[in-house]
């Protein structure tokens, strides 16, 4: 893309008016461009539009009007969440017009440099707990992205002495050419989103985006114990920053004593994070047991953002103290109660197997896990020895409900409820979770980590979660 001052006079079109359209949309009227904001809802269910005319850009609401896109079309700024199968966006690629999503202009504009944080599961308890390490370190971050400020937004109001901390999508990282973060960091890769990207490898060359543009005066934070981290690295051009859980690294952050490679295996080990810098010398970080959020794939997520806060110029003493203060973001495994002996806990931003797993083993004890929503093709037996080593119950709903079951049978769970949908979608969650606290005894978990995106029953996984933390507080 050109940079966004060059678009003077020309025509724009920013397609989605969700907060990322809208800022888009700001910056290139107020850069004079010929602005045109087009989103598919009616204009009832779309808020924004009225600021956006007041400002004096022209909106369109209710559908994609067939001359939307044409030969005088600069650029596309597409919402990230939109396919690439959509018509204007088909339009705009048969006409060789450029579809760029907001990161691409973010970066045009910042003169701050951007730390860009991805991977399947954990960016925004990554990228939440860097923006905390960086502030204890004097570092002046501003949190971006999904999360927090839209990054055109904090493009435009950073000044060059601070950091962009952006948790990115595979979806924003496709809309990307020029992009260049400062450090990137790809925390795993799971297989997720495939309704949207089509295979693994269209998700996987989303997510390699991220270095594409990297130079040596740049740093790749990457898990070491995910194969196709390893391989990405290979030959890239930025210096490499590793983590690993399992491997003690000749230079990164890791754990020791490393923790076994099999999940299944438990030695209730002493561990403590360490850095190893270039010169070998030996950092310790914390002990794993001081960390302020549960489970080894928080400490993974921890030492991604050490990796990263160091990679930006934190010295490492300064780490300990944010690292053990930090307790979490809603939703992931969010300690939500504790009723009649039995601990709730809303996970409802668990949305694919993975996922699921981790939280899982994060818990200790008996166990009745609530799970099941939007039936986005993943692979459900991934969740077959989770069923079968760790669960006491499974109370399963939404459009997954049967797949799920299908997988309790195959485990040998005994305790199943399946819960059919009732008129409400809200009433079957309530539902769920009486289910779930008739199966528990005093001293047993409660766990809402369903698995899958919530889209079947909710607007978001905000609301599910919600209405679990509402149902276990009313019981
Ligand atoms: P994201 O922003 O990538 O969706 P979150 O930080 O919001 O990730 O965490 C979402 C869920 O993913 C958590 O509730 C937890 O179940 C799981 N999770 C978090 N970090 C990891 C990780 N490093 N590896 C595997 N699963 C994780």
């Amino acid at each position: 893309m050109n940079h966004p001052n060059s678009y003077q006079g020309q025509r724009v079109v920013v397609l989605g008016l969700a907060k990322s359209g809208v800022s888009a949309a700001k910056v290139f009227h107020a850069l004079g461009a010929d602005v045109v904001v087009n989103d598919r809802k009616p204009r009832e269910q779309s808020p924004e539009a009225e600021e956006l005319e007041q400002a004096g850009i022209a909106v369109i609401c209710g559908g994609h009007p067939d001359d939307l896109i044409t030969e005088r079309t600069a650029l596309l700024v597409k919402n990230p969440g939109i396919p690439y199968s959509a018509p204007p966006v088909r339009q705009a690629l048969a006409l060789g017009v450029e579809v760029v999503t907001e990161v691409e202009i973010a970066y045009a504009l910042s003169p701050a440099p951007i730390i860009g944080i991805t991977g399947s599961n954990g960016k925004t308890t990554t990228t939440t707990l860097l923006g905390e390490l960086l502030q204890a370190a004097g570092l002046s971050p501003i949190v971006a992205g999904n999360i927090g400020t839209p990054l055109c937004e904090a493009a435009t109001r950073a000044e060059a002495s601070q950091w962009i901390v952006a948790e990115l999508s595979s979806f924003q990282l496709k809309g990307t050419s020029a992009f260049r973060p400062k450090v990137g960091v790809l925390l795993n890769l799971a297989q997720t989103h495939l309704d949207y990207h089509g295979d693994m490898d269209d998700y996987v060359a989303s997510k390699a985006k991220l270095f594409a543009n990297m130079t040596a005066e740049d740093t790749a934070v990457l898990n070491w114990d995910d194969a196709i981290c390893r391989t990405l690295a290979e030959g890239m051009a930025a210096k490499l920053l590793p983590f690993s859980l399992t491997q003690q690294l000749e230079q990164g952050v890791y754990v020791e004593p490393p923790y076994p490679v099999s999940l299944e295996e438990e030695d209730g080990a002493e561990r403590e994070l360490v850095y190893r810098d270039r010169l070998g010398q030996r950092h310790r970080l914390i002990a794993c047991a001081e960390l302020g959020i549960p489970g080894r794939h928080n400490a993974a997520n921890a030492m991604a953002a050490a990796a990263a806060a160091i990679a930006a110029g934190a010295a490492p003493e300064q780490l300990e103290a944010p690292l053990r203060a930090f307790r979490g973001v809603e939703h992931r495994l969010e300690l939500v109660t504790e009723r009649g002996g039995i601990a709730y806990y809303n996970d409802s931003k668990a949305t694919n197997p993975t996922a699921t797993i981790m939280s899982v083993r994060s818990l200790q004890g008996e166990m009745i896990l609530i799970a099941g929503g939007l039936d986005r093709g993943s692979d459900y037996m991934e969740l077959l020895p989770l069923f079968q080593h760790r669960l006491k119950g499974l109370v399963t709903l939404g459009e997954t409900r049967g797949k799920l079951a299908h997988v309790a049978e195959l485990a040998g769970l005994e305790r199943v409820i399946v819960v059919e949908p009732e008129e409400v979608a809200e009433d079957t969650l309530r539902a769920a979770v009486r289910h779930a606290t008739a199966l528990a005894e005093p001293g047993d978990i409660v766990l809402l980590s369903p698995a899958c995106a919530s889209w079947d029953m909710f607007t978001s996984y905000e609301q599910r979660g919600r209405i679990f933390k509402d149902s276990a507080h009313t019981l």
